[in-house]
């Protein structure tokens, strides 16, 4: 078979054909620097997209476990079978590449390598391919998908491969090989993006971390406060043991209040914003980086919330079985026996208990409905204006039923001094504030003259126009035309 000159290589990469032993021919060959865990995967992968694959490897003799069909070579004779070298090989590795700088002039050199943390070299590893090789026309790619998922071909979290590179040409042929092999790929621009890329795959849930650290944060203030006000006072001032009910009673108090602050606080820079904007007069204005890290993570903000909702209505689920409820049910009822005494049944308790459960029901119903749509699959599904509506409509409404859920549960137990024990109040209390703000100032936001004045800002206009610099050169340009 004879190997494709650079122009052919791509012409060949741009028109590619069904995969098979034809496919093969016309795919033509690929050679990988390193027979380590990637080099392998992505040989095998490539093999089964219909290219020949060739090994350059320090001991070619030595190399084992490699897929059926590729050839092992030493680095120099490798490089001469193609015009696409994939460099599996690690950063510090790259010094042997300079004895072979001849065999690789003018190929196609893509680095897919990672570093073992941020900012560890000066400049990217790519950068850094590039400066040692400077004959050669450098690609970064494929450094954000895994070995393992490669070879066996779970690829469904990670089918998106970012390619960047100075030279346009290499960079298409790289990108037409990652789509030859069932991946996405992604033009990022040139190799002074490669940074970026190697930071990605380092990144440990970024947009979680704020969220989660929220929830952590207010669960254990919350249960500490709760044990301080139910446990240790039970037992300071009537010498009563009730620590079981940490388990499931004083959880099932914390997971609903820290729920409902976290869903406050998803819908509380939105409103921030508005009023920011309304201030400056203007939407071109940055917001503080804080609000903007804010805003980015108001979907983990939302999911960590709608877990504790879940969490709450499963341990309240559990409430008639727990050995506590029944004992207390059946000891109370055995008392209404004994001094012959019957309840009567008070239509104002059905109806405060009932509104109570059907707003928490419809809540959590609104909540699910929230956290399904920001799923990718659903939120690709639906148009902007739908799911804006679901995000900010459904949403305001999801958190006036939980807080009036709350309010109800409530109901005027905040009147009774019996309830502030040591002066400390019901710890339903404390959850309400955060809502109740973003209620107040969303209530504030859609009256029409401020939501007039909001919908002008956010299509442009701006209150001091002359003050900007845009507008000032506007301003210039219509003197100039008059
Ligand atoms: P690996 O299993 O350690 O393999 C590295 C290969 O480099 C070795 O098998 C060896 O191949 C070659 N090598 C080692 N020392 C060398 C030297 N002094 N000079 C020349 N070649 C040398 O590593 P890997 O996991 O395959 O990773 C390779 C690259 O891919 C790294 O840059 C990594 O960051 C990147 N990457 C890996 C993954 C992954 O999931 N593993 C994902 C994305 C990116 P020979 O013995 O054949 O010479």
């Amino acid at each position: 078979m004879a190997f494709r000159t650079s122009l052919d290589m791509e012409d060949d990469c741009l028109n590619m054909s069904p995969l098979g032993l034809e496919a093969q021919d016309k795919l033509g060959t690929v050679c990988i620097f390193g027979t380590g865990d990637f080099g392998r995967s992505l040989g095998l992968r490539l093999l089964q997209a219909g290219y020949l694959v060739v090994y350059g490897s320090r001991n070619p003799e030595n190399s084992s476990l490699l897929p059926k069909g590729a050839k092992v070579l030493s680095h120099k004779e490798a490089a001469e079978y193609s015009q696409v070298i994939f460099l599996a090989v690690h950063r510090e590795h790259y010094d042997f590449l300079s004895d072979i700088s001849n065999q690789v002039e003018g190929k196609v050199l893509v680095d897919i390598s990672n570093n073992l943390k941020k900012n560890q070299y000066s400049e990217s590893n790519a950068e850094y391919l590039s400066k040692l090789m400077p004959n050669a026309n450098v690609v970064k790619g494929f450094n954000t998908v895994s070995a393992w998922a490669l070879q066996s071909g779970n690829l469904d979290g990670s089918r998106q491969v970012s390619v960047c590179g100075n030279d346009y040409k290499s960079k298409r042929i790289v990108m037409e090989i990652a789509q030859h092999l069932g991946l996405i790929a992604l033009d990022y621009g040139s190799l002074r993006a490669a940074n970026e890329l190697e930071s990605y795959p380092l990144q440990l849930f970024p947009l979680w971390r704020l969220p989660l650290c929220i929830a952590t944060c207010l669960t254990a203030a919350f249960f500490c406060y709760c044990v301080i006000r139910d446990v240790v006072y039970a037992y300071a001032t009537e010498g009563k043991d009730v620590s079981f009910r940490i388990l499931i009673s004083l959880a099932n108090q914390v997971f609903p209040v820290v729920s409902l602050i976290m869903l406050a606080l998803c819908y509380l820079p939105g409103v921030i914003a508005a009023f920011l904007q309304l201030y400056n007069g203007t939407k071109y204005k940055r917001f503080p980086e804080w609000l903007d890290k804010w805003m980015l993570c108001r979907k983990q903000l939302g999911l960590v919330a709608l877990g504790f909702a879940f969490l709450h209505v499963l341990y309240s689920l559990i409430i008639p079985v727990r050995y506590y409820v029944r004992h207390k049910q059946n000891s109370y009822l055995a008392k209404q026996i004994k001094n012959n005494e019957t309840i009567i049944f008070q239509k104002f308790y059905a109806w405060r208990n009932d509104s109570y459960l059907s707003a928490g029901i419809l809540g959590f119903g609104f909540y699910l409905l929230l956290g399904i749509t920001s799923l990718p699959s659903v939120s690709n599904a639906v148009n902007w204006r739908e799911f804006r509506f679901v995000q900010s409509k459904l949403g305001y409404v999801t958190l006036l039923l939980c807080t009036l859920h709350t309010f109800l549960y409530g109901w005027d137990m905040f009147c009774h001094a019996h309830n502030y024990r040591w002066f400390l109040p019901p710890t339903y209390m404390f959850s309400l504030i955060v809502p109740c703000i973003v209620l107040i100032l969303k209530v504030i936001l859609v009256i029409p003259c401020v939501d007039t004045a909001v919908m002008r800002i956010r299509q442009g206009f701006e209150r001091h126009a002359e003050k900007t610099p845009y507008a000032k050169k506007a301003s210039i340009r219509g003197t100039l035309a008059l």
